[in-house]
Formats: structure tokens, C-alpha cells, sequence
């Protein structure tokens, strides 16, 4: 292959096991929406209820759908809104979705046999039933509701003015909690940052995604929470070529050599998930050290100044480390005016081979 994603395990479960540590051994649902942000749904999922995860959240039926194929048996929570034939899909494969309005309680009841977790809107304003009108929803499922759960908006915001809009949320959800019974269901809130910095919200479980993967829910340094990076973007150096002073690189000759430079055609471009917004921004890690891209990203390769004694065939890192040097996933999130989240979510699995170590 071209370039590869290489996914590190043993990260995950160290990053699964901190986690738990974390929300003091409360049960952990690692959400593994979007092929785990990129990483590969099923030997993620694996991994982490290897290492101590209780259950799995989706996005659709069909995520949940692959993680059954490739064996993987834990419980599955599927987040999102679902026709009446893809709730037919999750009743057979015992899936519990969401019900998250009144219109989707009653869909649930009406297709009959699942189980389903009710989602309250505590002020995200995205999914999830009003305060008031828990009441009627809970009596549309009945028997089916398993559990119920809320979204925070800001809780990666835990000491700037994000604080008060969690607290807010907390406290609306704590007063659906106490207006009726909801013994015997799974009460959960928590996301990555929720998990880290909201004790308050732990409840029945935690609900982390990003910070599996080992990414920083705000943007900062995972290290800094004691989480490991769990992919790296790898690629070779497939040619070489020296830069007279004035000589362009790249469509539109954004660059221009200054002086004599060596340059790297490395064969990633944004067809694999190395957003041209880093054009003229990004370094990548060649020889252990950090060398500029030069010019514009294309949709197949991309340009890296390198050391005259460069070799064809030698490594470049692009997302990771090598040598002393690494490159995390919030710096080119940064620079290509994104979020982490979208860095290793948006690596196209049709182009880069995940290579699990
Ligand atoms: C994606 C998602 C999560 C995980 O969020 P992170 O910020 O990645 O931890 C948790 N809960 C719900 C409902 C989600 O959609």
C-alpha cells in the first residue's frame, strides 16, 4: 500500500483501562460510531471490551451489523433515528436503539419486541425528548425502555464558560431523574470529556469515543490525561528531486524555492484523508526530523522538503511519531481549522490500509 494507518492496540486498552480507572470502575460503553473515528470498527471493539468495556455504541444498524460479522458479541446501543425496517434489523440482531422524541417512542412501540434507551434533551437542542414530555414517552415504551441518557453540548469547556451550561444540563437532567422511577434502567450522560472532567455524570455508565482512540476531547495534549495516541498515517518517500531557487511545486505554484531544496513526493493526498486545507501549513517526520510541505495538497500525493541524502523508500510519518519527533492529530486538526475528531475519522479506509499492531 501507499500509505497506512497503523492502529495500536495496546494504546486502546491502556487508553479503555484509564478511562475506567478514571470514572472510578464505573461500566464503560465505548463508542465505536464511524468505524471507530476511523481506526476500524471490529479489532477496535474487540480490544476494548478485552480490556474492559462493558458494551458498544452506533450510529446505525449497519455499524452494529459488522461488529455481529466479525464476532464480536457485547451489548449494542445504536444512537441515532431508525426507519420501522431498520428497527426490524436491530430487533433481530437484540440491538437497543434510542427513542428520541415522542413520534420515535411510539414508531418503538409499534414494531414491538426491542428494547430501547430513552434520550432526554437537556439542552444540546440536537436529539432527544423534551423534559416534559418524558412522562408520555416512557408510558409509549413501557416495557421497552431499558434505559435513559443525555448529551452534554459543552463539558470539554469544564473551566471556561462551558461550566455553567454543563452544570445547567446536569441539573435538568437530575429533575427527569427524580420526577419518576427509573429503577432497573441504565441511567448514562457522560462522553469523553463528561468522563474525564464531570464527575457528577457518571451514573450507570460512561459513554467516552474520542478519548479510546486517545485524542483530547478539548483539542490539548492526550498525554496530559494520561492517554496514548491509537493511530499513526504512514507513508514512504517514492521519489526525489532537487529545487533550483525560483521553481514551483504543486498546482498554482503557492511555493516557490528559495534557495536549492530537495523535495519528497510522498504519495497522500486529501483521496486519503490528508485534508488540503493543510496545504502550505503541515509538517510530516522524515529522517527524525520535522520537514515542511511544500505547495498545495493534490487528491494523490503530496510534497515534503527533505535532506539531499534523502533515500526513495524511506519512511514518513504524517500523523505519529518517529524519532524524537511526533505529530498528533490536535495539531493538524489545528492547522487545517478542524478538530481531531475529524482528522482520523476522515483517514479513507478505500485508499489506506489499517495495519493493527
Ligand atoms: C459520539 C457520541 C459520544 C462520544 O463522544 P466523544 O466526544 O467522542 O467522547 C457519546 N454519546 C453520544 C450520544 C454520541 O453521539
Amino acid at each position: 500500500m501507499r500509505t497506512w494507518a497503523e492502529v495500536d492496540l495496546s494504546a486502546l486498552r491502556h487508553n479503555v483501562r484509564t478511562l475506567r480507572r478514571r470514572a472510578a470502575d464505573t461500566p464503560l460503553m465505548a463508542v465505536v460510531k464511524a468505524d471507530a473515528y476511523g481506526h476500524g470498527a471490529p479489532r477496535i471493539a474487540r480490544a476494548a471490551v478485552e480490556a474492559g468495556a462493558d458494551s458498544l455504541a452506533v450510529v446505525t444498524v449497519e455499524e452494529g451489523e459488522e461488529l455481529r460479522r466479525a464476532g464480536v458479541d457485547a451489548p449494542v446501543l445504536v444512537f441515532t433515528d431508525l426507519p420501522p425496517e431498520e428497527l426490524r434489523r436491530a430487533r433481530a440482531l437484540g440491538f437497543t436503539v434510542t427513542a428520541h422524541s415522542t413520534q420515535s417512542a411510539r414508531l418503538i412501540a409499534s414494531v414491538g419486541g426491542l428494547k430501547a434507551h430513552l434520550k432526554v434533551n437537556t439542552g444540546m437542542n440536537r436529539w432527544g425528548v423534551e423534559p416534559e414530555e418524558v412522562g408520555e414517552a416512557v408510558r409509549l415504551l413501557g416495557d421497552s425502555m431499558t434505559g435513559v441518557y443525555t448529551h452534554f453540548a459543552c463539558a470539554d469547556d469544564p473551566d471556561g464558560p462551558g461550566r455553567r451550561e454543563t452544570e445547567a444540563q446536569i441539573r435538568t437532567f437530575e429533575r427527569v431523574l427524580a420526577a419518576r422511577s427509573f429503577a432497573g434502567t441504565l441511567v448514562h450522560a457522560a462522553n469523553s470529556a463528561g468522563t474525564l472532567w464531570w464527575p457528577a455524570a457518571r451514573y450507570g455508565c460512561v459513554r467516552p469515543g474520542v478519548a479510546l482512540y486517545g485524542l483530547h476531547p478539548a483539542g490539548g495534549d492526550p498525554e496530559g490525561e494520561g492517554l496514548r495516541p491509537v493511530m499513526a498515517l504512514k507513508s514512504y518517500v517514492a521519489s526525489v528531486r532537487r529545487l533550483a531557487p525560483g521553481e514551483g511545486v504543486s498546482y498554482g505554484f503557492t511555493y516557490r524555492a528559495a534557495r536549492e531544496t530537495a523535495a519528497a513526493t510522498v504519495p497522500v493526498g486529501y483521496a486519503e484523508g490528508y485534508r488540503r486545507a493543510l496545504s502550505g501549513r503541515s509538517e510530516a517526520l522524515i529522517g527524525g526530523r520535522r520537514r515542511p510541505l511544500l505547495g498545495r495538497i493534490t487528491m494523490d500525493a503530496s510534497v515534503f522538503e527533505c535532506d539531499a541524502d534523502t533515500q526513495v523508500g524511506d519512511e514518513v510519518v504524517l500523523l505519529g511519531e518517529q524519532g524524537p519527533e511526533r505529530v498528533t492529530a490536535e495539531e493538524l486538526g489545528r492547522l487545517a481549522g478542524t478538530i481531531n475528531y475529524e482528522v482520523t475519522t476522515g483517514v479513507n479506509p478505500r485508499r489506506v490500509e489499517r495495519r493493527y499492531v
